[in-house]
């Protein structure tokens, strides 16, 4: 009989409106099994248990802490203070390969590169880091796939196959700032300043591990990237318990919604977890999230030909958001990502450049998104699926 722990971890949840919205996880997830445990997914008292299975001080998994964590390094022959005769079987503990790169794209003259990442079981996830002339911003995945089931989007189609670990989510943060230290990005030498959550999946889907990485991203080495919580962005869909129990977690990350739609009419049809938690629920809770945290929520708003970027969408997006008061918010729209051959496409610019013009003449913020790389910075999860994406194969 499977304790209540074993039952959320399976991903398998009763529905409803609590719980951990795992309950479209595909069946394959068990069989797939979990990705090796790497330092990241270890509290002080694993680390240690680890150290002491190897018949090591426990004091060497704070250095090797201090490696990965100060130095982005997880290979042994970085780790000179080390004991020569231990380097290897420390390194093979805590820092078991999570991440393979399949395929790296670049775009925007090398300023924009998109990677695609093989996992242990041979899921494939997306990362993509954009570098601005004030900024490096990478935008990760979560989970592989995304069961959330939008129908315009292409990571909805591929189902959600799996969650990812927090090592699995902070391999992609060190690798991104460890390639902004060597120069490996065009510009030279530079920091990784910001970190999103939108790429593939929910982060609400899977958040014991998304704020276990969320910590790691923020805390200063050696205990975590040093990237300062208010320059991190956490997205969803809409799941308004995880952004209730967000706003408690006292950590000022900035939170996205992918709102897309003004109405729930509208919105049921594009975004189906709105049959679960409504807009007025959504939105209270974003509002309270603004209040809680003192930090502007982005709302992410895909626009779609002819569906939802109409001048009366503008026009009750402003409504609806200002209820809630002034400058409380920040609107994102952003041309959508179309799938082929999808009834869902992409509108037209003036219809763009109109809805954005309502937003503004009613007091509302916003900014149309950067399209970088063209197609690869999708509103939540969007970006996934283009290059090859096979997830669910294996
Ligand atoms: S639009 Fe976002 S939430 Fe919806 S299926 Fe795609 S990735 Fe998931």
């Amino acid at each position: 009989m499977a304790t209540l722990e074993e039952k959320e971890d399976s991903g398998i949840t009763p529905g409803g409106d609590s719980g951990a919205f795992r309950d479209v996880l595909s069946t394959e997830h068990a069989r797939r099994g979990k990705p090796p445990v790497h330092l990241a997914d270890l509290d002080g008292e694993g680390r240690k248990e680890v150290c002491s299975r190897l018949g090591v001080p426990s004091f060497r998994a704070k250095q090797l802490a201090n490696h990965y964590f100060a130095h982005l390094s997880t290979d042994p022959a970085d780790f000179t203070d080390l004991p020569a005769g231990q380097r290897e079987t420390l390194a093979q503990a805590f820092f078991p390969p999570l991440i393979t790169e399949v395929t790296r794209q670049e775009a925007d003259r090398g300023t924009t590169i998109k990677t695609l990442w093989e996992l242990f079981d041979g899921s494939r996830i997306e990362s993509v880091l954009m570098r601005y002339p004030n900024r490096a911003t990478l935008c990760i995945s979560s989970q592989v796939g995304c069961g959330m089931g939008c129908p315009f989007c292409a990571t909805g189609h591929l189902g959600l196959t799996r969650n990812m670990s927090a090592g699995e989510i902070l391999e992609q943060v060190r690798v991104a700032a460890a390639m902004m230290r060597d120069g490996q990005v065009a510009g030279g030498q530079g920091r990784l300043s910001n970190v999103v959550f939108m790429g593939m999946g929910e982060p609400m889907g899977n958040y014991r591990a998304v704020m276990s990485a969320v910590r790691q991203i923020s805390a200063l080495p050696p205990r975590g990237f040093g990237i300062s919580a208010r320059n991190i962005t956490v997205s969803t869909v809409g799941v308004v318990p995880g952004i209730r129990k967000l706003a408690k977690e006292g950590i000022p990350v900035r939170l996205a919604v992918s709102l897309h739609a003004p109405t729930d009419g509208l919105r049921d049809e594009l975004v189906p977890m709105n049959r679960r938690f409504n807009t007025t629920q959504v939105l209270d809770a974003a509002h309270d999230y603004y209040l809680a945290s003192g930090r502007r929520v982005s709302i992410e708003y895909a626009l779609m030909r002819g569906i939802n970027d109409q001048a009366e969408h503008a026009r009750t997006l402003a409504r609806r958001l200002n209820h809630y008061g002034d400058d409380w918010v920040h609107v994102n729209p952003i041309p959508l990502n179309p799938i082929e051959g999808s009834r869902w496409t992409a509108s037209k610019p003036e219809d763009e450049e109109r809805f954005l013009q309502i937003l503004h003449s009613n007091g509302i913020a916003a900014t149309m998104r950067d399209t970088r790389g063209s197609d690869i910075d999708g509103a939540c999860g969007q970006l996934a699926a283009r290059v090859g994406n096979r997830s669910g194969s294996r």
